[in-house]
């Protein structure tokens, strides 16, 4: 379930060498505690299994942004995959580099180009042919000559959530498989644009190769066309999406994984292009925990409440997707303590939605620390301000030590940008 960067000390949950008690108490709650070393060991694993061969590592920023998590990767190497202007912004601010960057999005704005250009980003991934059109306008203003790969829709069924899927037909997302060929061309037509590569992105939480094979072959089908039409294509992208383990999904290794995919691209000759990752949840969503304390506990005639400070403006996944995140006693029950209850972990958020966990069996008394484990990835990164909650503070442990990444948020920041109106 967990990265052993959190275990059990003594009975007390600990990150790393800090127990998570002193945390809360020294920090307060709802809390997002993110493992260095268990970002490190993810960042590893697939940059081991990339050594020596033609292939680098994208971190998706929109996972988790925050500029520590940012930069612990941006030491170790990292490239970037970001999805707006303000995540670039933040990837300079982390110590990356534009030149190691590639930008993907449905929508890019053009000042968001524009700004991109300008900073040097190492590839554009292009989801439509005005996007095209719009991005060559924008280089051409600059007098600079975009580099391009097109988002190609493989429509292969990456058997996940349908909405994190996004390799079908009928999704947002890419340029249909049967009109790619078409879109290169007129991509390789604009004079402002460079064609430099392939990508693709089926879906999230993935645990299976097959999908990835299955999109990598296509893909590859593609290149050849393209080549014998001659357009070449430096690079392919095969996008992000390994799942994780939340409860009883058994995802490949990510070594594993990346070695596959690898095989099967020098399998089918293409050995001497560039292999893209750009891995979001893989890299971080093991490597946090989110930190929550019991407020009340609610006996119901069908159901038994625990509510507690965390909410789905803290943890959106569970409302969002139905999401699964364990959620365990931060001090373990004594042996022969009081019996646990089946409760529906939910917040203080005026929404039926706002539950974290449904009818998990916990031995909680009001006041007790509870862990949501898993919350690394898409967790503070989606979280919100609704019902005029502050956001939660983030720390990062690194051994024995505490970084606080991100201070908790004060309810006068949040309409500081607010004004009323005039007599
Ligand atoms: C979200 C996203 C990723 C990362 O997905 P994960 O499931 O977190 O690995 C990678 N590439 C693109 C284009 C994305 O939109």
């Amino acid at each position: 379930m967990t990265s052993s960067a959190f275990a059990y000390i003594d009975g007390v949950l600990h990150a790393e060498r800090v127990s998570a008690v002193s945390l809360a108490e020294q920090f307060g709650t709802p809390l997002y505690v993110y493992s260095r070393a268990a970002l490190t060991r993810a960042w590893h694993a697939y940059a081991d299994a990339c050594q020596g061969r033609r292939a680098t590592v994208h971190v998706a920023v929109k996972a988790n942004s925050n500029l520590a998590v940012l930069n612990v990767f941006a030491r170790l190497g990292a490239g970037f995959d970001i999805v707006s202007g303000g995540e670039l912004a933040r990837v300079l601010a982390a110590g990356g580099k534009a030149e190691n960057t590639v930008f993907s999005g449905v929508g890019k704005r053009a000042d968001e180009m524009r700004d991109a250009l300008i900073a040097g980003v190492k590839c554009f991934n292009v989801e439509s042919i005005p996007e095209l059109d719009r991005l060559n306008a924008v280089a051409a203003a600059l007098g600079k000559k975009a580099p391009v790969s097109l988002r190609v829709n493989p429509d292969v069924d990456a058997k996940t959530h349908p909405y994190i899927s996004t390799g079908l037909k009928s999704n947002k997302f890419g340029v249909a498989f049967d009109e790619a060929r078409a879109a290169y061309h007129a991509a390789a037509a604009m004079p402002h644009l460079e064609v430099v590569g392939i990508d693709c992105h089926i879906g999230s939480q993935i645990t299976e190769i097959a999908p990835y094979l299955d999109a990598v072959d296509k893909l590859l089908d593609l290149v050849e066309q393209l080549e014998a039409d001659g357009i070449v294509l430096g690079h392919i992208d095969v996008g992000g999406g390994l799942g994780i383990t939340y409860q009883d999904e058994t995802p490949p290794e990510i070594g594993a994984f990346v070695r596959t995919v690898l095989e099967r691209i020098e399998a089918r000759g293409h050995g001497q292009r560039e292999v893209y990752f750009e891995p979001g949840r893989s890299l971080v969503g093991n490597a946090g925990v989110m930190l929550t304390r019991v407020e009340f506990l609610k006996p119901g005639a069908e159901k038994n409440f625990a509510i507690v400070d965390a909410a789905m403006n803290d943890l959106a996944r569970p409302a969002m997707y139905e999401a699964f995140h364990a959620i365990e006693p931060v001090v373990q029950a004594p042996p022969g303590s009081a019996p646990a209850g089946v409760y529906d972990v939910v917040g203080p958020v005026c929404e039926s939605g706002d539950w974290l966990g449904r009818e998990r069996r916990l031995a909680v008394s009001p006041g007790e620390l509870l862990a949501v484990y898993s919350a690394g990835a898409y967790g503070f990164a989606m979280s919100s301000n609704y019902n005029t909650r502050p956001r939660a503070a983030e720390v990062m442990v690194d051994g024995d030590q505490v970084h606080v990444v991100r201070v908790r948020e004060e309810v006068a920041q949040l309409f500081a940008n607010e004004t009323i109106l005039p007599d």
